[in-house]
């Protein structure tokens, strides 16, 4: 299998103005060879590779069939109005920020409208969360949870004072993000109500055959009857392992300055989305950015339009 640029060596320090530099000809060609094999146009409907190149408008079409498409066709750029170029820089911008990028930021450096970068975000974030591991977690797995949303501002008076700790749960807005993290190995967040849930989804994504470590709260006291479990502190009601969860400590922090540093406030209904994007770049830290936007670019033109976004602007 051929490597397409932006997983080759050349490409390990991918800048903006290496993109733009490139122009837009030779944007469109990576777009081709991070979507199809060798660069080489295959139908989506019927699978044809012989087809039609109608190179002045960058469309295909099969021969077989007579379908039409273009690159970015049934993805999620499809009906993209940007040019390849932007699109190549929006990835690149989203893969050099470590901790997340504002959309006023993204906005203005690609000098799009705020809601266009939103959007553009929002699905290259759903693209990386696509490659969420399917395998069960195995080996040594930590488990953690971090509460978000459904903040009560205290009142000014004391004797309007409430016990917000009991305010913010009625909210309806407070989420838990609850994440498994393999030591070496892959991040597995979820976004659900109480971080009691967790122990649910570990039957559900960690092998049996793994050690898990989770911190002294007492839901976690229930890992105890499936696995063989590591506690931070030593709880009397368990022999335990020494342990920690400084791996899944870490994927949190750069959640939580991803959200305070960058977005301030982020939803319910997003969370999910920023829990992934944080999970991706930590599993993923290290590598070239050439190599990441790659991968980001290979993830989002082998994803299928967003149900979440499709029509968006008609809301
Ligand atoms: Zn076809």
């Amino acid at each position: 299998m051929s490597q397409h640029f932006l997983l080759s060596a050349a490409s390990r320090t991918l800048s903006l103005k290496g993109i733009y530099q490139m122009g837009e000809d030779k944007a469109y060609q990576t777009f081709c060879e991070m979507r199809w094999d060798g660069g080489q146009a295959t139908c989506p409907r019927c699978g044809c590779l012989d087809t039609y190149h109608i190179s002045t408008r960058r469309k295909f079409k099969c021969k077989d069939c007579k379908h039409h498409f273009s690159v970015t066709s049934g993805t999620i750029f499809a009906s993209r109005k940007m040019s390849f170029t932007d699109l190549l820089a929006a990835i690149c911008l989203i893969v050099n920020g470590a901790k997340g990028i504002s959309m006023i930021q993204m906005s203005r450096d690609l000098c799009c409208q705020y809601k266009t970068a939103f959007v553009l975000a929002h699905k290259i974030r759903e693209a990386m969360g696509s490659a969420r591991p399917s395998m069960p977690l195995e080996g040594d797995v930590e488990v953690d949870g971090m509460y978000n949303g459904g903040y009560v501002r205290p009142a000014n008076l004391k004797e309007n004072r409430v016990d917000r700790r009991l305010a913010e749960h009625q909210t309806g807005k407070r989420r838990v993000v609850v994440a498994f993290r393999q030591r070496k190995g892959r991040t597995l967040p979820f976004v659900v109500r109480s971080e009691a849930e967790g122990v649910e989804l570990a039957m559900q994504h960690v092998s049996r055959m793994a050690v898990m470590h989770a911190d002294e709260a007492s839901h976690w006291d229930r890992l105890h009857e499936g696995w063989q479990v590591g506690r931070i502190n030593h709880s009397e009601a368990y022999a335990t392992l020494e342990s920690c969860t400084n791996q899944v400590e870490s994927y949190f922090s750069r959640l939580r300055r991803m959200i305070r540093g960058q977005h301030h406030h982020v939803s319910a209904r997003y969370l999910h989305q920023y829990a992934n994007h944080a999970a991706w770049l930590e599993d993923h830290r290290g590598l070239p950015n050439g190599e990441l936007a790659g991968r980001v670019g290979d993830l989002a033109l082998a994803h299928a339009i967003s149900r979440n976004w499709k029509g968006y602007w008609q809301r």
